[in-house]
């Protein structure tokens, strides 16, 4: 099966938590704070893999999740960043955020693309003697790696597409123009997954063409094979459209380059004007007179004809030659404009509102923070200095406010995470 759409998520590291910690040293009294910085959290990136052609992977694997900072140490030590999760996608994969269908990137080059930021490192203690404060008992929690749910979708980027009925000769054509290898065989849909083939012209001049599976009949209602095929065509250049001219199993080759065209137009009016050139093959079947019957059809509509025949290789040369110079006069190959996350909205993000849930139970209320927890896990509640400090996150974000606001009184419990405290004005 030929997987091209994929739902994957993804997750940049945590920032490590900074250190608290004290330079001790033989003979050295009440030494300073020295506790390191934590290490920037691994970031989630993506690549172009030029030898994948399918999104089959992320079918088994949903949940990429890059490496974590390291924690600061003692003697000013930082810790180690966490190494960058590098996801390899074929070229051509669309990322969108899955929530919004925000078009995040459109990996058609090959430069990387940074998705997820890993998140900051959290200072060591080292960074927080003051002149009336000489003993910082805490330090500061690492942040959170960004996270998304994203949609990745592959629009193939060739520059010749083949389409036509199955069984007309498409594989044969690719395999005889290019080094690629398709499955050829006599029977419907043998091309289940778009084949890509590089066609050499001269020295240090190719371009590149996709078998894609064959086209049926209300393709574009979403029928069979439909929509998910014609997909794949949508970035190429040019489309060669290939015919059975001998109409060797049974069909009239005029009805057939008529009903894909109307599928084509019926995905999209663009698709339905792209430059397309006509190969009528299996000559070596055909009449000269049911040859003469096609071209006179085809050109009348305004197409160029080339007679070949894949099997034997006839004819294959003009047509690969006169495809490239068609292609040196078209534009080059449709990248989509991404919307990728600027800077400014990342630091927005970093510094969301700091949300928080309050429930009563029994006189005492429960705070949920992520925030809190986070403060929690690197503070020493036993120093004055770090109390003070987490009494104040308390006040800015809004959470005192809202506790008088559900009424509580001088000496309720207030519980937040594991750490309990009798409330006082
Ligand atoms: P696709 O479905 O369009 O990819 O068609 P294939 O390339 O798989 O070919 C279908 C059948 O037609 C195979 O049995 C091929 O050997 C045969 N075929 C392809 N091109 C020619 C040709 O030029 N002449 C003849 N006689 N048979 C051909
Ligand atoms: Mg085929």
């Amino acid at each position: 099966m030929f997987v091209d759409k994929a739902k994957i998520y993804i997750r940049a590291g945590r920032g490590g938590n900074g250190a608290v910690s004290f330079h001790r040293e033989k003979y050295v009294a009440a030494g300073g704070p020295d506790g390191g910085d934590g290490g920037r959290g691994g970031s989630v990136v993506f690549e172009v893999d030029p030898n994948l052609s399918t999104l089959v992977d992320f079918r088994f694997k949903k949940k990429y999740v890059a490496e974590d900072g390291q924690p600061g140490g003692a003697k000013r030590c930082s810790g180690k960043g966490g190494r960058d999760l590098v996801i390899k996608v074929p070229k051509g994969t669309l990322v969108r955020d899955f929530e919004t269908g925000r078009l995040l990137a459109d990996l058609s080059g090959t430069e990387p693309v940074v998705l997820a930021v890993g998140g900051r490192g959290g200072a060591g203690n080292q960074h927080f003697a003051t002149a009336t404060r000489q003993i910082p008992r805490f330090a500061k929690p690492g942040k959170p790696g960004e996270e998304f749910t994203l949609s990745l979708e592959l629009k193939l980027l060739a520059d010749v597409g083949l389409v036509g009925f199955p069984n007309v000769g498409k594989s044969t054509l690719i395999s005889v123009v290019s080094a690629a290898k398709p499955q050829i065989a006599n029977y419907h849909f043998t091309t289940l997954t778009p084949v890509l083939g590089v066609v050499k012209i001269d020295e240090g001049k190719s371009f590149v063409m996709a078998d894609i599976p064959g086209l049926i009949e209300g393709a574009s209602d979403g029928v069979g094979l439909g929509h998910d095929f014609l997909r794949h065509v949508e970035r190429c250049r040019l489309i060669v459209h290939v015919v059975d001219v001998s109409g060797s199993e049974g069909r009239d080759p005029k009805e057939d380059f008529a009903i894909i065209n109307r599928e084509l137009a019926n995905f999209s009016e663009e698709l339905a004007e792209r430059p397309q050139i006509v190969a009528a093959n299996k000559c070596d079947l055909a009449s000269a007179e049911q040859i003469a019957e096609f071209r006179a059809f085809v050109e009348g509509r305004g197409y160029a004809l080339f007679e070949i025949s894949a099997a034997t290789t006839q004819g294959a040369r003009e047509l690969v030659d006169r495809v490239a110079a068609e292609l040196d006069t078209l534009p080059p190959i449709r990248e989509f404009e991404a919307q990728p996350i600027t800077e400014a909205e990342r630091q927005a993000n970093e510094t969301r509102p700091q949300e928080f849930e309050i429930t009563q139970e029994d006189g005492a209320y429960f705070v949920e923070a992520d925030f809190l927890e986070d403060i929690l896990m690197t503070a020493n509640m036993e120093d004055y200095e770090s109390l003070q400090y987490f009494q104040r996150v308390l006040r800015s974000s809004g959470v005192i406010a809202q506790l008088e606001k559900m009424g509580i009184q001088e000496g309720d419990t207030v519980c937040i995470g594991g750490f309990e405290f009798d409330f006082v004005k």
